[in-house]
């Protein structure tokens, strides 16, 4: 997502405590503390402007759900755009880099992730950076609880392709395969990120639904 920088993106994460948490030491295992309740925890990885998260936090106000994004200036506009309605009381906002994800939450703390359109790097040389890589699989199959749900969608063929035969490597169990999302039956409930309203009307949005088997 190529934005220009906002240097007073900070200052006003800063600004917004209780709601954003900004590479946070002190949070690990302690979720739903900040929630308040025991329901379920669901994060997405690369939020981005953070449409996904918040229509999900409305849509199951009896679930738990934290938008991560690693740039100050993507957040801010996620949670501005959040602000100017009511915030469900289950969302809240992580800065975070994905690569810290198990310095920020505890070995099955989390109930599913989802990854909407990651960035691809399509270079062989850059493929550990995927968010589907194995060293992130590992990670996730550790925070996330047994029969949890990792569920991923793309446009972008080669990710996907790549990122299905990464997830059979690592022993994922399919759940659920869709190859055009926005044209097959079953999927009324689909929340639209904003790269997927963007994206869709030039090809199919790929999905895959992977379960933790422990
Ligand atoms: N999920 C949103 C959507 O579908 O509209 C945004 C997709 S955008 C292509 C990818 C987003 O992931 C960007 O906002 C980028 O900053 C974020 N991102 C990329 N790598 C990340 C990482 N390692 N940790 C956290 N966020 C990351």
């Amino acid at each position: 997502m190529r934005l220009r920088n906002n240097p007073e993106a900070l200052d006003y994460l800063l600004s917004q405590e209780g709601l954003v948490y900004i590479n946070p030491t002190d949070v690990k295992g302690k979720w739903h503390e900040i929630f308040g309740n025991d329901n379920p925890i669901f994060i997405e990885i690369g939020m981005g402007k953070g449409d996904f998260i918040l229509e999900n936090a409305k849509r199951y106000p009896d679930k738990n759900f934290i938008g991560i994004e690693k740039y100050s200036t993507v957040l801010t506009i996620a949670v501005k755009k959040a602000k100017n309605d009511e915030i469900p009381s289950n969302l809240r906002y992580l800065k975070e880099d994905a690569v810290r994800l198990n310095e920020v939450f505890d070995d099955e703390e989390i109930d599913g992730i989802f990854l909407n359109f990651s960035d691809p790097w399509p270079k062989k040389r850059h493929t550990k950076r995927r968010l589907t890589y194995k060293s992130f699989l590992d990670v996730y199959k550790k925070l996330i609880k047994d029969q949890g749900h990792l569920v991923f969608k793309t446009d972008n063929r080669g990710l996907f392709e790549y990122s299905l035969s990464s997830f059979a490597n690592y022993g994922l169990t399919f759940e659920d395969i869709c190859l055009d999302l926005h044209h097959s039956e079953g999927y009324d409930d689909n929340i639209q990120t904003e790269y997927e309203r963007k994206f869709s009307p030039r090809g199919p949005i790929y999905r895959a639904d992977v379960v933790v088997d422990k």
